[in-house]
C-alpha cells in the first residue's frame, strides 16, 4: 500500500476492501485496469485514432458528413481498444505523441454543432446557446464549476472521486438535493476547456480514482468537457454522472471516451417522470440510452433513489428492468432520500414524498432485488 491507499483506507475501508468482491472485479475491469494505469483511458485511445489524410477538410462537413466520418472513426477506435483490452497492443505506444487531426476533434467539432441548435438533451430546445440564448436547463453556451474536490461519499469503487460539480440541469425534480446549482445555472465559476483541463489535472494529482462529472448535470456541459480533453492527458478514468436524459447525438459522442457510467434511474414509468421532474418520456429515454451504454460495453453503476410511497411504481419496475436488460451492472439502491427543495416548500402539492422512505420500504426493495438476482450489496 502506498501512503494515499492508507489514508482512504482509513476512512473509508471499503473503497479498498470492495475489489475483493468477485462481481465488483468483473464488472469493473475496464475501470480497474485504467485506474491501476494498467491501460489507457479511452480517451487517449480517441486522441491516437488520427483522421485519414485523404478527407480534407472536415470541419467544413455538414452535420450528416460528420457524424458519418464519425461512425468510421470509431470502427479504428474499436479495433484498437479491443486489442488494448486483448493485450494485443503495447500500451506505451499511447504515451507517444499524436497527431491533431484525431477522433477527439472530431468529437469536439460535432458537440459544439449540437449546441447550435442546442440538442444535447431531449428537450431539443433548437436554441443558440452560442447567441446567449437559454433553453429550459438555463445555461447559454458557457460552462460554470460550483465546486471540485475528492469525494470520499461515493460507492466505494469510486473513492475518492475527482468530482467537478457543473451548474444547471434539464430535470426540475422537485426534491432536488443540489438544488442551489441545478436550479441555478449561474451559482458557479466560469470555465473554459483549459481551465477545466487545469481542474481535473488537479484533481488527478492529488489521487483522484476518477474525474466525476456531475452536477446539476454534465450533459449540458458537454462541448467544454469534450474540448477540455483536447489538453488534459492523465491516465485515469473518466466518469459520466448524468440524469441518461441525453439525446442519442450526445450520447454517441460520449461512448468512446467514458470509461464508466454512473447513472440516476429514478422512475419506473414516464407519469412519475412528469409529476416530480417535470420531464416528457423519461422512462422511454433513459432505458433506451442505458441499453445503448450497456450495449456498447459500458461498465455501468446504475443509482436507483427510493422514493418513499413509489416502491411498486418506481423501485420495482426499475429493478426489474435491470434485471432484464442489464444484468450486468452494480446496483446502488439509495436510502438517503429526505425531503427538500419544493417538497418542504409546498409539501401539501408533495404529500407522497414529503417524507424519508421507511425501514420496511427499504427492506422490500433489498428484497425484491435479491430475489432478482440484481447485485447490489458491494455498493448499496
Ligand atoms: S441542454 Fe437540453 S435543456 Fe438545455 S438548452 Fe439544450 S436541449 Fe434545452
Amino acid at each position: 500500500m502506498v501512503d494515499e491507499d492508507v489514508y482512504y483506507y482509513l476512512v473509508r475501508p471499503d473503497s479498498l476492501t470492495v475489489w475483493g468482491d468477485e462481481n465488483v472485479r468483473r464488472i469493473l475491469t475496464w475501470y480497474y485496469r485504467v485506474m491501476k494505469q494498467i491501460y489507457p483511458p479511452r480517451y487517449i485511445i480517441a486522441k491516437h485514432i488520427e483522421v485519414p489524410r485523404d478527407i480534407g477538410d472536415w470541419r467544413s462537413f455538414s452535420a450528416d458528413e460528420l457524424f458519418n466520418l464519425h461512425r468510421e472513426l470509431r470502427r479504428s477506435f474499436r479495433d484498437v481498444w479491443n486489442k488494448v483490452y486483448n493485450g494485443d497492443i503495447d500500451v506505451n505506444e499511447f504515451r507517444r505523441e499524436y497527431s491533431s487531426n484525431n477522433f477527439l476533434e472530431v468529437k469536439i467539432e460535432i458537440a459544439k454543432r449540437l449546441v447550435n441548435p442546442c440538442r444535447l438533451c431531449e428537450r431539443r430546445c433548437m436554441v443558440n446557446r452560442y447567441d446567449g440564448h437559454r433553453g429550459v436547463c438555463g445555461l447559454d453556451s458557457v460552462s460554470r464549476v460550483a465546486s471540485a474536490f475528492l469525494h470520499m461519499g461515493e460507492e466505494a469503487p469510486l473513492v475518492p472521486s475527482g468530482t467537478i460539480f457543473f451548474t444547471g440541469c434539464s430535470f426540475k425534480c422537485v426534491f432536488c438535493q443540489n438544488w442551489d446549482i441545478s436550479q441555478r445555472p449561474f451559482n458557479g465559476e466560469i470555465v473554459d476547456p483549459q481551465y477545466l483541463a487545469r481542474i481535473s489535472h488537479i484533481l488527478a494529482s492529488k489521487g483522484a480514482r476518477n474525474i466525476n462529472y456531475v452536477g446539476g448535470n454534465p450533459d449540458q456541459n458537454l462541448h467544454v468537457i469534450i474540448e477540455s480533453l483536447r489538453y488534459f492527458n492523465d491516465w485515469i478514468p473518466l466518469l459520466w454522472n448524468s440524469n441518461m436524459y441525453m439525446t442519442i447525438e450526445a450520447l454517441e459522442l460520449l461512448l468512446d471516451i467514458m470509461d464508466i457510467w454512473l447513472p440516476d434511474f429514478k422512475y419506473g414509468n414516464n407519469e412519475c417522470g412528469f409529476k416530480l421532474s417535470r420531464v416528457h418520456n423519461y422512462y422511454n429515454v433513459v432505458t433506451r440510452n442505458l441499453k445503448i451504454v450497456y450495449g456498447y460495453g459500458g461498465e455501468i453503476i446504475i443509482r436507483h433513489l427510493v422514493l418513499p410511497n413509489h416502491i411498486e411504481c418506481c423501485t420495482k419496475p426499475v429493478l426489474r428492468w435491470i434485471a432484464d436488460n442489464t444484468p450486468n451492472v452494480l446496483v446502488n439502491i439509495m436510502d438517503q432520500y429526505r425531503p427538500e427543495h419544493m417538497v418542504v416548500r409546498e409539501p401539501w402539492r408533495f404529500k407522497d414524498i414529503a417524507r424519508r422512505p421507511k425501514y420496511k420500504e427499504m427492506e422490500e426493495a433489498y428484497s425484491y432485488a435479491d430475489k432478482l438476482g440484481i447485485i447490489y450489496r458491494p455498493i448499496s
